[in-house]
């Protein structure tokens, strides 16, 4: 048995600021990272080609960092499940280490590997909980059961004192693999790092956010020096770049959330006024709706397999493909809709706001199951996270955690709110460009200035749509009434 501790990077492209190889390198100075392309996640039909674009990126600039450290990033292209015990028994690792994740998928498989591991007697650390500042157990109810409403997570969750940034000192150096170990990861499948485009994914546009560590870094430091401060209002509007587009670079772990989180304090501690700081808190709260998600993951898995509420299992969605096609190409003749599918279509990445409207527009307008949409943001989305988006999902076709039970969004209502001058909707839509505000946001342009520009008529009608969908739900609730008298 060898010194060496491979690192097994997943959700974690960084090396500042990462639990898991920080206590790898407190029980040896000789690590090595390895980064394994799994052919059940990339073989998937939901993967959207901007996120693997991003992670490869992401893991290029890994691959250097490791180099300016003095030591390698390995990759390898294959099931882990095999794949990681063989190299770590190859290598005579001593250990394997790694930090844990929520996803069902990633639990069962970690299971196996320790499995693996312990049968060829190397150890491994898989305890550090890496991508949320609490880990599950830690915010409980009085009663001791997770949380399936935000505020009193969320209450719970703010009143925990949170940990600083690791101190990554002794990760400025690392000792490599001597060249004859290097050969032996390659026999053992280390290749080089492949292109998205060597594994299929083709995106030619410039990402929302550049991959790796220092842009996630400047994103930050940009977004908490100004769009903070603004941030409660602003990030509503669509038009405006009110956000923090950082969501890509957390969910690869391409930034350390305990570095986030200490730039909010640090900007709190700063702010001169009770708005800045109402600003600033929003923002952490959406922090903690990440987190939120992230742990109702963990404690209820079967979340990814559809809806929590009764009331929404077993709804008798109508899936009309011809509607649910129009909705993923932006031509459901409703202008904010079909901009915020456009922008996604192109952009890789869609505003917070305009996601609530498309996923209630396909859920309560269009009465397609929510799972579809679901699937459909994950194969585009830049972002596209499990627990992010199944909340996303579910808190918007009501079928959640969410305790208030039918929200519905009228388009042109979010439209005349958030785009009043139909800025987003005039720079997506492009058709739509010479029209006047007042018919973009209230969606009454007459049928034939439609035709004129090439622009559909609205597929359903809202209002009879909202009655028809709220019957359907009535019903579905006095059928389980009636069930439960049985
Ligand atoms: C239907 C739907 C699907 C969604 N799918 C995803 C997804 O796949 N991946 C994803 O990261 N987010 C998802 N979100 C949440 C949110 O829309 C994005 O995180 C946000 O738009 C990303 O932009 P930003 O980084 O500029 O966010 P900011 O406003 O700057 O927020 C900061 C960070 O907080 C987190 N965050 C913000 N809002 C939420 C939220 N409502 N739920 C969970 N985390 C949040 C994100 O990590 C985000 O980067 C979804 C929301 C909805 C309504």
């Amino acid at each position: 048995m060898s010194d060496l501790i491979l690192f097994w990077h997943r959700r974690d492209l960084r090396i500042s600021d990462n639990t898991g190889l920080a206590a790898a390198r407190s029980h040896s100075s000789k690590v090595v990272g390895v980064f394994c392309l799994d052919p059940n996640i990339l073989e998937r039909d939901d993967i959207a080609p901007a996120r693997v674009t991003y992670m490869i990126g992401c893991l290029q600039a890994l691959q250097q960092r490791y180099a300016e450290v003095g030591s390698q990033l390995l990759i390898l292209h294959a099931n882990p499940v095999q794949a990681i015990p063989r190299l770590a028994a190859a290598l005579k690792a001593k250990a394997v280490f790694w930090n844990w994740d929520v996803e069902p998928y990633s639990q069962e498989r970690d299971r196996t590997i320790i499995d693996a591991l312990k049968e060829k007697g190397i150890q491994f650390l898989d305890q550090n909980w890496d991508q949320i500042l609490h880990f599950p157990d830690e915010i409980r109810s009085g009663a001791n059961q997770p949380y399936t409403v935000y505020t009193p997570f969320w209450k719970n969750w703010i009143s925990k004192p949170k940990a600083n940034p690791v101190e990554t000192g002794l990760i400025a150096s690392l000792q490599n693999l001597t060249k004859a170990e290097e050969e032996i990861a390659k026999e053992n499948g280390a290749i080089a790092l492949p292109t998205a485009k060597d594994l299929g994914f083709i995106w030619d546009r410039d990402l929302v956010i550049a991959p790796g560590e220092a842009p996630a870094l400047e994103k930050l430091e940009e977004f908490t020096n100004s769009a903070i401060n603004e941030y409660k209002e602003q990030r509503n509007f669509p038009a405006i770049n009110g956000t923090s587009q950082l969501s890509a670079a957390l969910k690869f772990g391409a930034i350390g959330i305990r570095t986030v989180w200490i730039a909010t304090l640090e900007t709190l501690e700063n702010s001169r006024s009770e708005e800045t700081e109402s600003n600033i808190r929003t923002w952490q709260q959406e922090i903690a709706w990440r987190e939120f998600y992230q742990h109702a993951m963990y404690n209820f898995p079967e979340l990814a397999e559809g809806a929590f509420r009764e009331a929404l299992k077993n709804f008798p969605w109508q899936n009309n493909e011809e509607y649910f096609q129009a909705w993923c190409e932006g031509k459901t003749g409703y202008p904010i809709v079909d901009a915020a599918m456009r922008q996604m279509n192109e952009l890789g990445w869609m505003h917070n706001r305009c996601r609530m409207i498309v996923a209630s527009f396909l859920t309560k307008d269009l009465l397609i199951n929510p799972q579809l949409g679901e699937k459909y943001f994950m194969q585009k989305l830049i972002d596209g996270d499990l627990s992010a988006n199944n909340g996303g999902w579910q808190w918007s076709a009501s079928s959640g955690m969410d305790p208030k039970p039918l929200r519905i969004f009228n388009p042109a209502s979010q439209a005349q709110k958030f785009d009043p001058e139909g800025e987003y909707i005039r720079e997506w839509v492009s058709e739509l460009r010479s029209m006047d505000a007042e018919y973009l946001v209230t969606g009454k342009i007459p049928p034939l200035e439609r035709e004129a520009v090439g622009y559909p008529q609205p597929i359903v009608d809202h209002n009879q749509q909202q009655r028809h969908f709220k019957g359907l739900y009535q019903q579905q609730k006095e059928n389980i009434l009636d069930i439960s008298r049985i």
